[in-house]
Protein backbone atom coordinates (compact mmCIF):
# COMPACT_ATOMS: atom_id res chain seq x y z
CA UNK A 1 0.00 0.00 0.00
CA UNK A 2 1.46 3.47 -0.64
CA UNK A 3 0.81 4.85 2.52
CA UNK A 4 3.05 1.90 4.13
CA UNK A 5 5.01 2.25 1.27
CA UNK A 6 6.22 5.94 1.91
CA UNK A 7 6.54 5.36 6.00
CA UNK A 8 8.90 2.53 5.24
CA UNK A 9 10.92 5.23 3.01
CA UNK A 10 11.24 8.06 5.45
CA UNK A 11 12.06 5.66 8.30
CA UNK A 12 15.16 5.43 5.90
CA UNK A 13 18.05 8.37 7.07
CA UNK A 14 18.98 9.16 3.76
CA UNK A 15 20.49 12.26 4.32
CA UNK A 16 23.18 13.55 1.29
CA UNK A 17 26.46 15.26 2.68
CA UNK A 18 28.05 18.46 0.44
CA UNK A 19 31.27 18.14 2.10
CA UNK A 20 31.88 14.33 1.21
CA UNK A 21 33.50 13.44 -1.90
CA UNK A 22 32.41 10.08 -1.86
CA UNK A 23 30.12 8.45 -4.56
CA UNK A 24 27.61 8.72 -3.31
CA UNK A 25 28.31 11.47 -0.80
CA UNK A 26 26.59 9.13 2.01
CA UNK A 27 26.16 5.45 2.42
CA UNK A 28 23.33 4.97 4.31
CA UNK A 29 21.55 6.69 1.13
CA UNK A 30 22.39 2.72 -0.66
CA UNK A 31 20.46 1.52 2.10
CA UNK A 32 17.00 2.89 0.69
CA UNK A 33 18.43 2.52 -3.13
CA UNK A 34 19.29 -1.46 -2.44
CA UNK A 35 15.61 -1.64 -0.63
CA UNK A 36 14.06 -0.18 -4.02
CA UNK A 37 15.73 -2.93 -6.04
CA UNK A 38 14.58 -5.58 -3.39
CA UNK A 39 11.23 -4.73 -4.22
CA UNK A 40 11.59 -4.05 -7.87
CA UNK A 41 12.88 -8.03 -7.88
CA UNK A 42 10.35 -8.91 -5.69
CA UNK A 43 7.28 -7.54 -8.18
CA UNK A 44 8.85 -9.39 -11.14
CA UNK A 45 11.41 -6.61 -12.44
CA UNK A 46 14.20 -8.59 -12.87
CA UNK A 47 16.57 -6.34 -14.30
CA UNK A 48 16.59 -3.99 -11.33
CA UNK A 49 20.33 -3.04 -10.90
CA UNK A 50 21.81 -0.95 -8.22
CA UNK A 51 25.59 0.87 -10.40
CA UNK A 52 28.43 1.71 -8.89
CA UNK A 53 27.51 5.27 -8.92
CA UNK A 54 24.87 4.22 -6.65
CA UNK A 55 21.78 4.82 -8.93
CA UNK A 56 19.03 2.11 -9.34
CA UNK A 57 18.06 1.76 -13.16
CA UNK A 58 15.15 -0.58 -14.18
CA UNK A 59 13.44 -1.16 -17.26
CA UNK A 60 10.05 -2.81 -18.17
CA UNK A 61 8.69 -3.38 -21.77
CA UNK A 62 5.64 -2.85 -22.72
CA UNK A 63 3.73 -5.85 -23.56
CA UNK A 64 3.26 -5.76 -27.47
CA UNK A 65 6.43 -3.10 -27.90
CA UNK A 66 7.85 -2.73 -31.59
CA UNK A 67 10.94 -0.11 -32.85
CA UNK A 68 8.28 2.72 -32.74
CA UNK A 69 7.53 2.00 -28.88
CA UNK A 70 9.13 4.90 -27.21
CA UNK A 71 10.15 4.74 -23.84
CA UNK A 72 9.41 7.17 -21.21
CA UNK A 73 11.45 7.65 -18.03
CA UNK A 74 10.71 7.93 -14.20
CA UNK A 75 13.27 9.16 -11.76
CA UNK A 76 13.05 10.63 -8.07
CA UNK A 77 15.87 10.85 -5.78
CA UNK A 78 16.65 8.67 -2.62
CA UNK A 79 18.70 11.21 -0.12
CA UNK A 80 16.89 13.81 1.72
CA UNK A 81 18.02 18.27 2.63
CA UNK A 82 20.75 19.40 4.49
CA UNK A 83 19.00 21.64 6.68
CA UNK A 84 17.48 19.05 8.93
CA UNK A 85 17.95 15.90 10.29
CA UNK A 86 16.19 13.02 8.42
CA UNK A 87 17.16 10.56 11.52
CA UNK A 88 14.56 9.06 13.43
CA UNK A 89 11.63 10.04 11.54
CA UNK A 90 8.17 9.41 13.45
CA UNK A 91 5.66 10.26 10.88
CA UNK A 92 2.03 11.36 12.21
CA UNK A 93 -0.91 10.50 10.19
CA UNK A 94 -3.74 12.98 10.57
CA UNK A 95 -6.89 11.22 9.22
CA UNK A 96 -9.81 14.36 7.23
CA UNK A 97 -7.77 17.30 8.17
CA UNK A 98 -10.24 19.55 9.29
CA UNK A 99 -8.67 23.30 8.58
CA UNK A 100 -7.38 23.52 12.58
CA UNK A 101 -3.86 23.71 13.85
CA UNK A 102 -1.77 20.19 13.91
CA UNK A 103 0.03 19.49 17.03
CA UNK A 104 3.57 18.08 15.72
CA UNK A 105 5.08 18.19 19.30
CA UNK A 106 3.19 18.91 22.40
CA UNK A 107 6.07 18.73 24.46
CA UNK A 108 8.14 21.24 22.39
CA UNK A 109 5.00 23.18 21.70
CA UNK A 110 5.70 22.91 17.82
CA UNK A 111 2.47 23.44 15.63
CA UNK A 112 1.17 23.23 11.91
CA UNK A 113 -0.90 26.26 11.42
CA UNK A 114 -2.92 27.29 8.51
CA UNK A 115 -2.16 30.78 9.71
CA UNK A 116 1.62 30.40 8.90
CA UNK A 117 0.82 28.01 6.39
CA UNK A 118 -2.64 29.04 4.32
CA UNK A 119 -2.06 26.12 1.78
CA UNK A 120 -3.43 24.03 4.17
CA UNK A 121 -7.40 25.21 3.61
CA UNK A 122 -6.82 23.91 0.46
CA UNK A 123 -6.43 20.20 2.00
CA UNK A 124 -9.59 20.33 4.02
CA UNK A 125 -10.94 17.01 3.97
CA UNK A 126 -8.12 14.79 2.95
CA UNK A 127 -5.39 12.56 4.78
CA UNK A 128 -1.89 14.22 5.78
CA UNK A 129 1.43 12.85 6.92
CA UNK A 130 3.11 15.30 9.39
CA UNK A 131 6.52 15.04 11.62
CA UNK A 132 7.23 14.78 15.27
CA UNK A 133 8.46 18.31 14.81
CA UNK A 134 11.94 17.12 15.10
CA UNK A 135 12.62 16.37 11.98
CA UNK A 136 11.81 16.97 7.80
CA UNK A 137 9.38 14.05 6.52
CA UNK A 138 11.13 13.35 3.83
CA UNK A 139 8.52 13.53 1.44
CA UNK A 140 10.98 15.34 -1.20
CA UNK A 141 11.15 13.05 -2.64
CA UNK A 142 10.44 9.67 -1.20
CA UNK A 143 6.73 10.64 -1.97
CA UNK A 144 8.46 10.47 -5.34
CA UNK A 145 9.68 6.97 -4.87
CA UNK A 146 6.90 5.87 -3.32
CA UNK A 147 4.28 7.06 -5.92
CA UNK A 148 6.78 5.66 -8.87
CA UNK A 149 6.85 1.91 -6.84
CA UNK A 150 3.17 1.69 -6.61
CA UNK A 151 2.39 2.72 -10.36
CA UNK A 152 5.16 -0.28 -10.81
CA UNK A 153 3.04 -2.52 -8.25
CA UNK A 154 -0.11 -1.89 -10.98
CA UNK A 155 1.59 -2.12 -14.33
CA UNK A 156 3.17 -5.81 -12.99
CA UNK A 157 -0.30 -6.69 -12.02
CA UNK A 158 -1.48 -5.59 -15.30
CA UNK A 159 0.73 -5.36 -18.05
CA UNK A 160 -1.42 -4.57 -20.61
CA UNK A 161 -2.36 -1.33 -19.47
CA UNK A 162 1.39 0.00 -20.36
CA UNK A 163 1.03 1.39 -23.51
CA UNK A 164 5.28 2.82 -23.69
CA UNK A 165 8.26 1.14 -22.81
CA UNK A 166 9.24 2.37 -18.97
CA UNK A 167 12.26 3.29 -17.92
CA UNK A 168 13.05 3.99 -13.96
CA UNK A 169 16.43 5.51 -12.31
CA UNK A 170 16.27 6.76 -8.71
CA UNK A 171 19.62 8.83 -7.87
CA UNK A 172 21.37 10.12 -5.21
CA UNK A 173 22.62 13.48 -4.00
CA UNK A 174 19.87 15.45 -5.38
CA UNK A 175 20.00 17.91 -2.75
CA UNK A 176 23.63 19.03 -2.99
CA UNK A 177 23.51 18.82 -7.00
CA UNK A 178 25.22 15.69 -8.09
CA UNK A 179 21.70 14.05 -8.96
CA UNK A 180 22.61 13.29 -12.30
CA UNK A 181 26.58 14.17 -12.26
CA UNK A 182 27.32 9.92 -12.81
CA UNK A 183 24.22 9.57 -14.35
CA UNK A 184 24.25 6.92 -17.67
CA UNK A 185 21.58 8.10 -19.96
CA UNK A 186 22.51 5.47 -22.72
CA UNK A 187 21.70 3.11 -19.87
CA UNK A 188 18.11 4.96 -18.64
CA UNK A 189 17.01 4.55 -22.29
CA UNK A 190 14.18 7.04 -21.91
CA UNK A 191 12.78 8.91 -24.82
CA UNK A 192 11.39 11.63 -22.23
CA UNK A 193 11.43 11.51 -19.02
CA UNK A 194 9.60 13.34 -15.69
CA UNK A 195 11.30 13.71 -12.48
CA UNK A 196 8.35 13.29 -10.00
CA UNK A 197 10.06 15.84 -7.47
CA UNK A 198 7.78 18.88 -7.11
CA UNK A 199 4.84 19.89 -4.47
CA UNK A 200 1.42 20.59 -5.19
CA UNK A 201 -0.17 18.20 -8.20
CA UNK A 202 -2.08 20.63 -9.74
CA UNK A 203 1.21 22.51 -10.69
CA UNK A 204 4.14 21.15 -12.96
CA UNK A 205 7.61 22.70 -14.11
CA UNK A 206 9.79 22.83 -16.91
CA UNK A 207 11.54 25.94 -16.41
CA UNK A 208 14.33 26.79 -14.19
CA UNK A 209 17.34 29.12 -13.88
CA UNK A 210 19.96 29.33 -16.06
CA UNK A 211 22.58 29.94 -13.18
CA UNK A 212 26.35 30.96 -13.26
CA UNK A 213 28.52 32.19 -9.93
CA UNK A 214 30.77 35.05 -10.12
CA UNK A 215 34.24 35.59 -7.71
CA UNK A 216 35.23 39.12 -7.36
CA UNK A 217 39.00 39.43 -6.67
CA UNK A 218 39.94 42.56 -5.66
CA UNK A 219 43.99 43.35 -5.11
CA UNK A 220 44.12 46.26 -2.61
CA UNK A 221 47.42 48.21 -1.06
CA UNK A 222 47.55 48.23 2.65
CA UNK A 223 49.67 50.86 3.98
CA UNK A 224 49.85 52.36 8.08
CA UNK A 225 46.81 54.17 7.75
CA UNK A 226 49.07 57.07 9.55
CA UNK A 227 50.76 57.21 6.36
CA UNK A 228 48.45 56.27 3.73
CA UNK A 229 46.75 59.56 1.82
CA UNK A 230 47.12 59.09 -1.48
CA UNK A 231 48.48 55.51 -1.47
CA UNK A 232 46.37 53.03 0.63
CA UNK A 233 43.98 51.37 -1.61
CA UNK A 234 41.29 49.75 0.66
CA UNK A 235 40.16 46.19 -0.82
CA UNK A 236 36.85 46.24 1.37
CA UNK A 237 36.30 49.63 0.29
CA UNK A 238 36.31 48.74 -3.20
CA UNK A 239 34.16 45.70 -2.60
CA UNK A 240 31.62 47.79 -1.32
CA UNK A 241 31.63 49.83 -4.53
CA UNK A 242 31.71 47.26 -6.91
CA UNK A 243 28.73 46.15 -5.43
CA UNK A 244 27.19 49.53 -5.70
CA UNK A 245 27.63 49.50 -9.23
CA UNK A 246 25.22 46.55 -9.74
CA UNK A 247 21.20 46.91 -10.19
CA UNK A 248 20.06 47.26 -5.86
CA UNK A 249 16.58 46.05 -7.26
CA UNK A 250 18.09 42.57 -9.02
CA UNK A 251 18.51 40.65 -5.26
CA UNK A 252 16.46 36.93 -4.53
CA UNK A 253 14.84 39.37 -1.61
CA UNK A 254 13.06 41.88 -4.14
CA UNK A 255 12.26 39.54 -6.96
CA UNK A 256 10.08 36.65 -7.89
CA UNK A 257 8.50 34.60 -10.59
CA UNK A 258 10.40 34.89 -13.88
CA UNK A 259 12.69 37.80 -12.29
CA UNK A 260 16.30 36.92 -12.42
CA UNK A 261 18.66 37.96 -9.32
CA UNK A 262 22.55 38.40 -8.88
CA UNK A 263 22.84 37.18 -5.18
CA UNK A 264 26.00 38.19 -3.05
CA UNK A 265 26.39 34.86 -0.73
CA UNK A 266 29.37 35.40 0.74
CA UNK A 267 32.23 38.87 1.20
CA UNK A 268 35.40 38.35 2.55
CA UNK A 269 37.93 40.81 3.15
CA UNK A 270 40.42 43.20 4.45
CA UNK A 271 43.07 45.85 3.04
CA UNK A 272 44.99 44.37 1.25
CA UNK A 273 42.49 41.75 -0.66
CA UNK A 274 39.24 41.08 -0.88
CA UNK A 275 36.05 38.75 -2.28
CA UNK A 276 32.57 38.86 -3.16
CA UNK A 277 31.16 35.34 -4.48
CA UNK A 278 27.75 35.88 -6.41
CA UNK A 279 25.22 33.61 -7.91
CA UNK A 280 24.00 34.67 -10.93
CA UNK A 281 20.29 33.60 -11.97
CA UNK A 282 17.55 34.01 -14.73
CA UNK A 283 15.32 32.20 -16.48
CA UNK A 284 16.14 34.48 -20.17
CA UNK A 285 19.60 33.40 -21.11
CA UNK A 286 19.80 36.01 -22.79
CA UNK A 287 19.09 38.71 -19.09
CA UNK A 288 21.53 36.26 -17.94
CA UNK A 289 24.38 37.32 -20.75
CA UNK A 290 23.21 41.01 -19.64
CA UNK A 291 23.70 40.09 -15.99
CA UNK A 292 27.48 39.00 -16.54
CA UNK A 293 28.47 41.83 -18.85
CA UNK A 294 26.82 44.28 -15.57
CA UNK A 295 29.67 42.21 -13.90
CA UNK A 296 32.68 43.13 -16.20
CA UNK A 297 31.34 46.82 -17.01
CA UNK A 298 31.29 47.37 -13.16
CA UNK A 299 35.04 45.88 -12.94
CA UNK A 300 36.14 48.26 -15.74
CA UNK A 301 34.52 51.21 -13.81
CA UNK A 302 36.48 50.75 -10.97
CA UNK A 303 39.61 49.51 -13.28
CA UNK A 304 39.12 52.74 -14.89
CA UNK A 305 39.17 55.13 -11.88
CA UNK A 306 41.84 53.51 -10.19
CA UNK A 307 43.84 53.51 -13.45
CA UNK A 308 45.06 50.02 -12.72
CA UNK A 309 43.69 46.62 -12.60
CA UNK A 310 42.35 45.83 -9.30
CA UNK A 311 39.49 43.99 -9.81
CA UNK A 312 39.15 40.97 -11.46
CA UNK A 313 35.71 39.32 -12.29
CA UNK A 314 35.59 35.48 -12.65
CA UNK A 315 32.50 34.03 -14.32
CA UNK A 316 31.57 30.53 -14.74
CA UNK A 317 28.19 29.14 -15.88
CA UNK A 318 26.55 26.01 -14.16
CA UNK A 319 23.30 24.99 -15.19
CA UNK A 320 20.51 26.06 -18.17
CA UNK A 321 17.10 26.72 -18.10
CA UNK A 322 15.68 23.52 -19.94
CA UNK A 323 12.43 25.06 -20.82
CA UNK A 324 14.51 26.33 -24.08
CA UNK A 325 14.87 22.51 -25.48
CA UNK A 326 11.33 21.49 -23.99
CA UNK A 327 9.72 24.59 -25.72
CA UNK A 328 11.32 23.09 -29.27
CA UNK A 329 10.17 19.80 -28.59
CA UNK A 330 6.85 19.36 -26.14
CA UNK A 331 5.95 15.66 -26.36
CA UNK A 332 6.14 15.51 -22.61
CA UNK A 333 3.96 18.31 -21.50
CA UNK A 334 1.94 17.26 -24.01
CA UNK A 335 1.63 13.93 -22.64
CA UNK A 336 0.72 15.18 -19.52
CA UNK A 337 -1.78 17.62 -20.08
CA UNK A 338 -3.70 14.66 -22.29
CA UNK A 339 -3.37 12.86 -19.09
CA UNK A 340 -4.60 15.58 -16.68
CA UNK A 341 -7.21 16.19 -19.20
CA UNK A 342 -8.56 12.61 -19.22
CA UNK A 343 -8.87 12.52 -15.81
CA UNK A 344 -10.46 16.05 -15.51
CA UNK A 345 -7.93 17.69 -13.68
CA UNK A 346 -6.31 21.15 -13.51
CA UNK A 347 -2.61 21.88 -14.33
CA UNK A 348 -0.94 25.21 -13.86
CA UNK A 349 2.81 25.03 -15.48
CA UNK A 350 5.11 27.23 -12.82
CA UNK A 351 8.96 28.38 -13.14
CA UNK A 352 10.96 26.63 -10.85
CA UNK A 353 13.29 29.83 -9.24
CA UNK A 354 16.28 26.93 -8.67
CA UNK A 355 17.44 23.97 -10.53
CA UNK A 356 16.34 20.53 -10.88
CA UNK A 357 17.97 17.33 -11.86
CA UNK A 358 15.14 17.04 -15.16
CA UNK A 359 17.95 20.23 -16.44
CA UNK A 360 20.48 18.37 -16.53
CA UNK A 361 19.07 15.22 -18.15
CA UNK A 362 17.33 17.56 -20.60
CA UNK A 363 20.96 18.74 -21.18
CA UNK A 364 22.13 15.18 -21.32
CA UNK A 365 19.81 14.35 -23.86
CA UNK A 366 16.38 13.41 -22.13
CA UNK A 367 13.82 16.19 -21.90
CA UNK A 368 12.56 16.31 -18.45
CA UNK A 369 9.61 17.98 -16.95
CA UNK A 370 8.90 17.77 -13.18
CA UNK A 371 5.81 16.66 -11.45
CA UNK A 372 3.99 16.90 -8.48
CA UNK A 373 4.30 14.68 -5.70
CA UNK A 374 1.43 16.48 -2.77
CA UNK A 375 4.07 16.94 -0.75
CA UNK A 376 4.63 20.69 0.86
CA UNK A 377 7.11 22.83 2.80
CA UNK A 378 10.14 20.81 2.07
CA UNK A 379 13.72 20.92 3.94
CA UNK A 380 12.19 21.57 7.51
CA UNK A 381 10.10 20.58 10.06
CA UNK A 382 6.80 21.40 8.81
CA UNK A 383 7.16 19.20 5.75
CA UNK A 384 4.04 17.58 5.11
CA UNK A 385 2.23 15.32 2.15
CA UNK A 386 -1.15 14.93 1.21
CA UNK A 387 -1.91 10.96 0.96
CA UNK A 388 -4.98 11.83 -1.42
CA UNK A 389 -2.50 13.41 -3.04
CA UNK A 390 0.05 11.18 -4.15
CA UNK A 391 -2.50 8.84 -4.65
CA UNK A 392 -3.58 11.03 -7.38
CA UNK A 393 -0.03 11.18 -8.93
CA UNK A 394 -0.25 7.24 -8.95
CA UNK A 395 -3.47 7.80 -10.91
CA UNK A 396 -1.99 10.29 -13.38
CA UNK A 397 1.33 8.93 -14.06
CA UNK A 398 -0.77 5.44 -15.00
CA UNK A 399 -2.67 7.58 -17.22
CA UNK A 400 0.02 8.92 -18.90
CA UNK A 401 1.91 5.58 -19.10
CA UNK A 402 -1.45 3.67 -20.61
CA UNK A 403 -1.69 6.40 -23.78
ZN1 LIG B 1 13.54 16.88 -4.20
Amino acid sequence: MLVDRFIKYVKIDTQSDEESLAIPSTKKQLNLSRLLVEELHHLGVSNAELDDYGVVYAFIKAPNADEKTITIGLNAHVDTALEMSGKDVKPQIIKNYAGNDITLNESLGIFLSPKEFPELLTLKGQDLIVTDGTTLLGADDKAGLAIIMEVVQAIMKNPDQLKVNLALAFTPDEEIGRGVANFDIKRFGATYAYTIDGGDINYANYENFNAASAVVRIQGKAIHPGSALGQMINASTVAIEFHALLDPLMVPEKTSGYEGFNHLNNIEGGVEQAELNYIIRNHDLAKLDQQKEQFILAAKTINNKYNKEIVKVEIVDSYRNMADLIKKDPRSLKRMEAAYKKLGLPLTYIPIRGGTDGAGLSYQGVLTPNLGTGGYNAHGKYEFVSINQMEKMVEIVLTMLSI
